[in-house]
Protein backbone atom coordinates (compact mmCIF):
# COMPACT_ATOMS: atom_id res chain seq x y z
CA UNK A 1 0.00 0.00 0.00
CA UNK A 2 1.09 3.60 -0.81
CA UNK A 3 1.28 5.11 1.94
CA UNK A 4 1.56 8.58 0.68
CA UNK A 5 -2.27 8.04 -0.73
CA UNK A 6 -4.04 7.89 2.73
CA UNK A 7 -4.00 11.82 2.85
CA UNK A 8 -6.30 12.33 -0.19
CA UNK A 9 -8.49 10.39 1.73
CA UNK A 10 -8.82 13.62 4.69
CA UNK A 11 -10.55 16.60 2.77
CA UNK A 12 -9.72 19.11 5.36
CA UNK A 13 -6.25 18.87 4.67
CA UNK A 14 -6.79 19.85 1.22
CA UNK A 15 -7.04 23.69 2.37
CA UNK A 16 -5.02 26.63 2.19
CA UNK A 17 -5.39 29.20 5.01
CA UNK A 18 -3.78 32.76 4.17
CA UNK A 19 -1.87 31.46 1.57
CA UNK A 20 -0.31 28.71 3.42
CA UNK A 21 -1.85 25.18 2.90
CA UNK A 22 -2.81 23.45 5.94
CA UNK A 23 0.00 21.73 7.90
CA UNK A 24 -1.97 19.85 10.86
CA UNK A 25 0.48 18.75 13.67
CA UNK A 26 -2.12 18.63 15.79
CA UNK A 27 -3.58 15.06 15.85
CA UNK A 28 -3.41 14.29 19.51
CA UNK A 29 -5.80 16.70 20.41
CA UNK A 30 -7.86 15.49 17.83
CA UNK A 31 -7.57 13.65 14.28
CA UNK A 32 -8.86 14.81 10.99
CA UNK A 33 -11.52 12.58 9.69
CA UNK A 34 -11.11 9.95 6.84
CA UNK A 35 -14.06 10.71 3.73
CA UNK A 36 -15.23 7.08 4.45
CA UNK A 37 -16.41 8.27 8.11
CA UNK A 38 -18.09 11.37 6.97
CA UNK A 39 -20.23 9.22 4.48
CA UNK A 40 -20.84 6.76 6.86
CA UNK A 41 -22.89 9.34 9.24
CA UNK A 42 -24.37 11.33 6.13
CA UNK A 43 -25.79 7.73 5.11
CA UNK A 44 -26.94 7.02 8.67
CA UNK A 45 -28.79 10.87 8.62
CA UNK A 46 -30.18 10.30 5.04
CA UNK A 47 -31.31 6.56 4.74
CA UNK A 48 -31.30 4.83 8.09
CA UNK A 49 -32.13 7.64 10.49
CA UNK A 50 -34.00 6.29 13.88
CA UNK A 51 -33.87 5.63 17.57
CA UNK A 52 -31.70 1.86 17.85
CA UNK A 53 -33.42 -0.76 20.15
CA UNK A 54 -36.84 0.15 20.67
CA UNK A 55 -38.76 0.01 17.69
CA UNK A 56 -40.70 -2.27 15.08
CA UNK A 57 -39.91 -0.79 11.98
CA UNK A 58 -37.30 -1.00 9.55
CA UNK A 59 -35.73 2.09 10.38
CA UNK A 60 -34.95 0.92 13.95
CA UNK A 61 -33.79 -2.16 12.95
CA UNK A 62 -31.41 -1.04 10.49
CA UNK A 63 -30.08 1.58 12.64
CA UNK A 64 -29.59 -1.11 15.49
CA UNK A 65 -28.00 -3.43 13.69
CA UNK A 66 -25.42 -0.75 12.64
CA UNK A 67 -25.00 0.47 16.13
CA UNK A 68 -24.66 -3.19 17.30
CA UNK A 69 -22.30 -4.31 14.61
CA UNK A 70 -19.81 -1.63 16.09
CA UNK A 71 -19.95 -2.79 18.96
CA UNK A 72 -18.76 -6.46 17.37
CA UNK A 73 -15.69 -4.03 15.57
CA UNK A 74 -14.78 -2.78 19.28
CA UNK A 75 -14.37 -6.55 20.32
CA UNK A 76 -12.05 -7.32 17.99
CA UNK A 77 -9.97 -4.34 17.42
CA UNK A 78 -9.05 -4.37 20.97
CA UNK A 79 -9.77 -8.26 21.95
CA UNK A 80 -11.73 -8.23 24.11
CA UNK A 81 -13.43 -11.33 25.34
CA UNK A 82 -17.53 -10.64 25.26
CA UNK A 83 -19.12 -8.27 23.34
CA UNK A 84 -20.74 -6.92 26.33
CA UNK A 85 -17.82 -5.63 27.45
CA UNK A 86 -17.70 -3.08 25.02
CA UNK A 87 -19.74 0.35 26.64
CA UNK A 88 -20.47 3.32 24.11
CA UNK A 89 -19.76 6.64 25.98
CA UNK A 90 -19.20 10.27 25.03
CA UNK A 91 -15.50 10.17 25.19
CA UNK A 92 -12.53 8.72 27.54
CA UNK A 93 -13.74 11.79 30.24
CA UNK A 94 -16.69 9.88 30.41
CA UNK A 95 -15.31 6.40 30.65
CA UNK A 96 -12.89 7.32 33.10
CA UNK A 97 -16.22 9.02 35.15
CA UNK A 98 -17.93 6.30 34.75
CA UNK A 99 -15.92 4.45 36.09
CA UNK A 100 -14.63 6.14 39.39
CA UNK A 101 -18.38 6.96 40.33
CA UNK A 102 -19.10 3.23 39.45
CA UNK A 103 -16.37 1.92 41.85
CA UNK A 104 -17.80 4.09 45.06
CA UNK A 105 -19.34 1.65 47.05
CA UNK A 106 -15.68 -0.57 46.49
CA UNK A 107 -13.34 2.03 48.09
CA UNK A 108 -13.31 2.09 51.76
CA UNK A 109 -11.63 5.22 53.58
CA UNK A 110 -7.86 5.31 53.84
CA UNK A 111 -7.31 3.07 50.90
CA UNK A 112 -5.11 4.18 48.02
CA UNK A 113 -5.56 5.33 44.89
CA UNK A 114 -2.42 5.52 42.10
CA UNK A 115 -1.76 8.23 39.60
CA UNK A 116 0.05 8.23 36.66
CA UNK A 117 1.59 11.72 37.31
CA UNK A 118 1.77 12.58 33.50
CA UNK A 119 -1.66 11.77 33.42
CA UNK A 120 -4.32 13.77 31.55
CA UNK A 121 -7.12 15.93 33.61
CA UNK A 122 -9.32 13.41 32.94
CA UNK A 123 -7.62 10.52 34.54
CA UNK A 124 -6.64 12.69 37.84
CA UNK A 125 -9.57 14.73 38.72
CA UNK A 126 -12.48 11.58 38.35
CA UNK A 127 -10.10 9.83 41.04
CA UNK A 128 -9.82 13.12 43.38
CA UNK A 129 -13.86 13.42 43.72
CA UNK A 130 -13.85 9.38 44.44
CA UNK A 131 -11.13 10.42 46.93
CA UNK A 132 -13.49 12.77 48.33
CA UNK A 133 -16.52 10.75 48.39
CA UNK A 134 -14.61 8.13 50.35
CA UNK A 135 -11.68 9.12 51.97
CA UNK A 136 -9.16 7.54 49.76
CA UNK A 137 -5.92 8.98 49.86
CA UNK A 138 -4.63 9.76 45.95
CA UNK A 139 -0.91 9.13 45.19
CA UNK A 140 0.84 9.56 41.89
CA UNK A 141 3.23 7.88 40.59
CA UNK A 142 6.34 9.54 40.52
CA UNK A 143 8.53 9.78 37.26
CA UNK A 144 12.12 9.67 36.69
CA UNK A 145 14.34 12.80 35.34
CA UNK A 146 13.96 11.77 31.67
CA UNK A 147 10.11 11.94 32.28
CA UNK A 148 9.44 7.59 32.25
CA UNK A 149 7.13 6.11 34.98
CA UNK A 150 9.27 5.48 37.75
CA UNK A 151 8.87 1.62 38.12
CA UNK A 152 10.94 1.52 41.16
CA UNK A 153 9.07 4.05 43.05
CA UNK A 154 5.56 2.26 41.83
CA UNK A 155 6.76 -1.06 42.88
CA UNK A 156 7.56 0.50 46.53
CA UNK A 157 4.08 2.05 46.54
CA UNK A 158 2.27 -1.28 45.44
CA UNK A 159 3.00 -2.24 48.92
CA UNK A 160 0.38 0.25 50.42
CA UNK A 161 -2.25 -2.10 48.79
CA UNK A 162 -3.86 0.11 46.12
CA UNK A 163 -7.26 -0.08 44.98
CA UNK A 164 -7.14 1.03 42.19
CA UNK A 165 -4.07 2.21 39.54
CA UNK A 166 -4.76 4.61 36.94
CA UNK A 167 -2.42 4.92 34.11
CA UNK A 168 -1.92 6.04 30.56
CA UNK A 169 -0.73 3.92 27.89
CA UNK A 170 0.80 7.22 25.81
CA UNK A 171 1.18 10.43 27.76
CA UNK A 172 -1.05 13.02 25.81
CA UNK A 173 1.81 15.78 26.87
CA UNK A 174 5.17 14.08 26.02
CA UNK A 175 4.24 10.95 23.66
CA UNK A 176 5.83 8.71 26.30
CA UNK A 177 5.00 5.45 26.41
CA UNK A 178 4.31 2.91 29.35
CA UNK A 179 5.10 -0.53 29.37
CA UNK A 180 1.44 -0.86 30.48
CA UNK A 181 1.50 -4.82 30.42
CA UNK A 182 4.57 -5.15 33.36
CA UNK A 183 2.22 -2.19 35.38
CA UNK A 184 -0.76 -4.13 34.98
CA UNK A 185 0.58 -7.15 35.99
CA UNK A 186 2.09 -6.09 38.94
CA UNK A 187 -0.97 -3.84 40.24
CA UNK A 188 -3.27 -6.77 39.72
CA UNK A 189 -0.65 -9.15 42.06
CA UNK A 190 -1.11 -6.58 44.44
CA UNK A 191 -4.51 -6.64 44.73
CA UNK A 192 -5.58 -3.30 42.58
CA UNK A 193 -8.30 -2.45 40.27
CA UNK A 194 -6.56 -1.13 36.97
CA UNK A 195 -7.34 1.22 34.62
CA UNK A 196 -5.56 2.38 31.38
CA UNK A 197 -6.43 5.02 29.31
CA UNK A 198 -5.65 4.94 25.69
CA UNK A 199 -6.78 7.81 24.51
CA UNK A 200 -3.40 8.85 22.69
CA UNK A 201 -2.36 5.04 22.36
CA UNK A 202 -5.26 3.94 20.54
CA UNK A 203 -4.69 5.02 17.20
CA UNK A 204 -1.14 4.38 16.89
CA UNK A 205 -1.01 0.92 18.40
CA UNK A 206 -2.39 -2.68 18.37
CA UNK A 207 -4.34 -2.53 21.85
CA UNK A 208 -4.81 -6.15 23.29
CA UNK A 209 -6.75 -5.92 26.40
CA UNK A 210 -6.47 -9.07 27.12
CA UNK A 211 -2.69 -9.64 26.72
CA UNK A 212 -2.65 -6.02 28.84
CA UNK A 213 -4.40 -7.60 31.56
CA UNK A 214 -6.58 -4.43 32.63
CA UNK A 215 -9.81 -3.96 34.16
CA UNK A 216 -10.73 -1.26 32.17
CA UNK A 217 -9.74 0.17 28.87
CA UNK A 218 -10.92 3.74 27.78
CA UNK A 219 -10.65 5.62 24.04
CA UNK A 220 -12.23 8.63 22.36
CA UNK A 221 -13.49 7.80 18.61
CA UNK A 222 -12.51 11.61 17.34
CA UNK A 223 -8.60 10.71 18.71
CA UNK A 224 -8.41 7.77 16.02
CA UNK A 225 -10.30 8.80 12.88
CA UNK A 226 -14.17 8.71 14.14
CA UNK A 227 -16.32 11.43 15.24
CA UNK A 228 -16.46 13.56 18.23
CA UNK A 229 -19.14 12.63 20.79
CA UNK A 230 -18.29 8.95 21.02
CA UNK A 231 -16.08 6.83 23.22
CA UNK A 232 -15.69 3.46 24.60
CA UNK A 233 -15.01 1.75 28.36
CA UNK A 234 -13.78 -1.74 28.03
CA UNK A 235 -14.60 -3.65 31.07
CA UNK A 236 -13.62 -6.81 31.94
CA UNK A 237 -16.54 -8.61 32.34
CA UNK A 238 -16.65 -9.32 36.23
CA UNK A 239 -15.84 -6.47 37.39
CA UNK A 240 -17.66 -3.96 34.83
CA UNK A 241 -21.12 -5.79 36.14
CA UNK A 242 -20.01 -4.56 39.79
CA UNK A 243 -20.51 -1.14 38.38
CA UNK A 244 -23.12 1.03 39.29
CA UNK A 245 -24.37 3.28 36.50
CA UNK A 246 -23.07 6.59 36.23
CA UNK A 247 -26.39 7.71 34.44
CA UNK A 248 -29.82 6.05 34.92
CA UNK A 249 -33.18 6.40 32.83
CA UNK A 250 -34.20 4.73 29.43
CA UNK A 251 -32.76 2.01 27.68
CA UNK A 252 -30.72 0.62 31.24
CA UNK A 253 -33.52 -0.44 32.83
CA UNK A 254 -35.51 -4.26 32.47
CA UNK A 255 -38.46 -3.04 34.74
CA UNK A 256 -39.88 0.20 35.96
CA UNK A 257 -42.24 0.79 38.81
CA UNK A 258 -42.86 3.68 41.46
CA UNK A 259 -42.16 1.26 43.86
CA UNK A 260 -38.82 -0.37 42.36
CA UNK A 261 -36.61 -0.54 39.16
CA UNK A 262 -35.02 -3.40 37.68
CA UNK A 263 -31.57 -2.61 35.84
CA UNK A 264 -31.02 -4.24 32.47
CA UNK A 265 -27.93 -6.62 31.77
CA UNK A 266 -24.88 -5.08 30.83
CA UNK A 267 -23.86 -3.63 28.44
CA UNK A 268 -27.41 -1.44 28.29
CA UNK A 269 -27.26 -1.25 31.67
CA UNK A 270 -24.51 1.29 31.57
CA UNK A 271 -25.95 2.65 28.15
CA UNK A 272 -28.73 5.06 29.63
CA UNK A 273 -30.55 7.10 27.12
CA UNK A 274 -30.61 7.58 23.45
CA UNK A 275 -26.94 6.82 22.62
CA UNK A 276 -24.94 8.85 19.92
CA UNK A 277 -25.72 6.41 16.87
CA UNK A 278 -24.86 8.65 13.89
CA UNK A 279 -21.35 8.79 15.80
CA UNK A 280 -20.84 5.05 16.72
CA UNK A 281 -21.66 4.66 13.02
CA UNK A 282 -18.79 6.99 12.47
CA UNK A 283 -16.69 5.16 14.68
CA UNK A 284 -17.39 1.89 12.93
CA UNK A 285 -16.25 3.26 9.94
CA UNK A 286 -13.21 4.62 11.99
CA UNK A 287 -12.18 1.23 12.96
CA UNK A 288 -12.64 -0.27 9.45
CA UNK A 289 -10.86 2.34 8.08
CA UNK A 290 -7.66 1.32 10.43
CA UNK A 291 -8.13 -2.28 10.13
CA UNK A 292 -7.69 -1.51 6.40
CA UNK A 293 -4.08 -0.15 6.97
CA UNK A 294 -0.91 -1.98 7.08
CA UNK A 295 -0.79 -1.63 10.78
CA UNK A 296 3.23 -2.62 11.24
CA UNK A 297 4.39 -0.55 8.18
CA UNK A 298 2.17 2.21 9.41
CA UNK A 299 3.36 1.93 13.06
CA UNK A 300 7.13 1.90 11.47
CA UNK A 301 6.36 4.65 9.53
CA UNK A 302 5.40 7.11 12.43
CA UNK A 303 8.30 5.68 14.33
CA UNK A 304 10.21 6.90 11.47
CA UNK A 305 8.39 10.01 11.60
CA UNK A 306 8.51 11.09 15.06
CA UNK A 307 12.19 10.50 15.40
CA UNK A 308 13.22 12.61 12.23
CA UNK A 309 10.68 15.22 13.92
CA UNK A 310 12.75 14.92 16.94
CA UNK A 311 16.19 14.95 15.38
CA UNK A 312 14.91 18.29 13.08
CA UNK A 313 13.88 19.88 16.13
CA UNK A 314 16.98 19.08 18.06
CA UNK A 315 19.36 20.46 15.39
CA UNK A 316 17.66 23.75 15.12
CA UNK A 317 19.16 24.88 18.42
CA UNK A 318 17.52 26.82 21.39
CA UNK A 319 14.55 23.67 21.35
CA UNK A 320 14.15 21.92 24.42
CA UNK A 321 12.70 18.70 24.21
CA UNK A 322 10.13 17.22 27.09
CA UNK A 323 10.96 13.60 27.67
CA UNK A 324 12.34 12.85 24.03
CA UNK A 325 12.48 9.00 23.54
CA UNK A 326 13.19 7.14 20.58
CA UNK A 327 9.91 4.53 21.52
CA UNK A 328 7.25 7.73 21.92
CA UNK A 329 4.22 7.51 20.59
CA UNK A 330 2.98 10.63 18.35
CA UNK A 331 4.05 13.67 19.69
CA UNK A 332 7.02 15.65 20.47
CA UNK A 333 6.78 18.26 23.30
CA UNK A 334 8.99 21.59 23.31
CA UNK A 335 9.70 24.80 24.08
CA UNK A 336 12.19 27.89 22.61
CA UNK A 337 14.11 28.85 24.55
CA UNK A 338 12.52 30.73 27.07
CA UNK A 339 9.96 32.25 24.45
CA UNK A 340 6.14 31.62 25.12
CA UNK A 341 4.57 28.86 23.87
CA UNK A 342 1.60 30.41 22.58
CA UNK A 343 3.87 33.59 21.16
CA UNK A 344 5.80 30.19 19.29
CA UNK A 345 1.97 28.71 17.96
CA UNK A 346 0.27 31.68 16.57
CA UNK A 347 4.09 32.54 14.75
CA UNK A 348 3.40 28.66 13.19
CA UNK A 349 0.10 29.15 13.10
CA UNK A 350 0.66 32.14 10.76
CA UNK A 351 2.60 30.30 8.78
CA UNK A 352 0.18 27.92 8.23
CA UNK A 353 0.95 25.07 10.87
CA UNK A 354 -0.80 24.01 13.42
CA UNK A 355 0.09 22.58 17.15
CA UNK A 356 -0.96 22.73 20.45
CA UNK A 357 0.30 25.42 22.90
CA UNK A 358 -0.22 25.06 26.92
CA UNK A 359 -0.50 22.84 30.00
CA UNK A 360 -2.39 19.89 27.65
CA UNK A 361 -4.93 19.16 30.30
CA UNK A 362 -1.44 17.91 32.54
CA UNK A 363 -1.06 20.63 34.69
CA UNK A 364 0.40 18.51 37.25
CA UNK A 365 2.99 16.66 34.37
CA UNK A 366 4.07 21.14 33.69
CA UNK A 367 4.38 21.76 37.88
CA UNK A 368 6.74 18.68 37.43
CA UNK A 369 8.66 20.29 34.76
CA UNK A 370 8.56 23.33 36.09
CA UNK A 371 7.36 24.50 33.17
CA UNK A 372 3.88 26.53 32.86
CA UNK A 373 3.17 24.94 29.20
CA UNK A 374 4.84 24.10 26.11
CA UNK A 375 4.17 23.34 22.60
CA UNK A 376 3.38 19.95 21.17
CA UNK A 377 3.83 18.69 17.51
CA UNK A 378 1.90 15.54 16.53
CA UNK A 379 1.52 13.52 14.15
CA UNK A 380 -1.16 10.72 12.56
CA UNK A 381 -1.81 8.34 9.40
CA UNK A 382 -2.44 11.50 7.10
CA UNK A 383 1.59 13.37 8.26
CA UNK A 384 4.40 13.10 6.40
CA UNK A 385 7.90 14.07 5.56
CA UNK A 386 6.89 17.48 3.80
CA UNK A 387 4.68 18.40 6.95
CA UNK A 388 7.91 17.78 9.25
CA UNK A 389 9.82 19.89 6.46
CA UNK A 390 7.64 22.86 7.02
CA UNK A 391 7.00 22.90 10.28
CA UNK A 392 11.04 22.96 10.70
CA UNK A 393 10.88 25.92 8.05
CA UNK A 394 8.23 27.88 10.07
CA UNK A 395 10.25 27.04 13.27
CA UNK A 396 13.44 28.70 12.01
CA UNK A 397 11.45 31.90 10.98
CA UNK A 398 10.41 32.25 14.56
CA UNK A 399 13.20 31.79 15.77
CA UNK A 400 14.96 34.69 13.70
CA UNK A 401 11.84 36.34 14.99
CA UNK A 402 12.26 36.07 18.40
CA UNK A 403 15.74 35.11 19.44
N1 LIG B 1 -6.82 11.13 28.21
C1 LIG B 1 -5.88 11.45 27.34
C2 LIG B 1 -4.54 10.77 27.43
C3 LIG B 1 -6.13 12.39 26.35
O1 LIG B 1 -5.18 12.71 25.46
C4 LIG B 1 -7.41 13.00 26.30
C5 LIG B 1 -7.69 14.06 25.31
O2 LIG B 1 -6.82 14.79 24.92
C6 LIG B 1 -8.37 12.62 27.23
C7 LIG B 1 -8.05 11.68 28.18
C8 LIG B 1 -9.75 13.19 27.21
O3 LIG B 1 -10.39 12.78 26.04
P1 LIG B 1 -11.82 13.36 25.64
O4 LIG B 1 -11.69 14.85 25.74
O5 LIG B 1 -12.03 12.86 24.25
O6 LIG B 1 -12.80 12.82 26.62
Amino acid sequence: MDLSSLRSQFPTLAQSNDGYSLCYLDTAATSQKPQCVIDAMNQYYHLDNANVHRAAHQLSARATSQYEAVRDKLQLFVNAERREEIIFTHGTTESINMVANGLTAHIKAGTVILIDSAAHHANIVPWQELAKRTGAIIKPIPLTADCRLDVSAFDALLSQKPAIVALSHVSNALGTLNPVNELVAKAKQAGAITLVDGAQAIAHLTVDVQAIGCDFYVFSGHKMYGPTGVGTLYGRFEVLDTLSPLMTGGEMIKSVSFEHTEFNILPNRLEAGTPPIAEVIGLGAAIDFINGLPRSELHAAEQALLIYLQHELTALGDVVLYGAHTDNIGAVAFNLADEHHQDVGILLDQQGIAVRCGHHCAMPLMQTLGLKGCCRASIGVYTNKADIDNFINAMKSVKNLLL
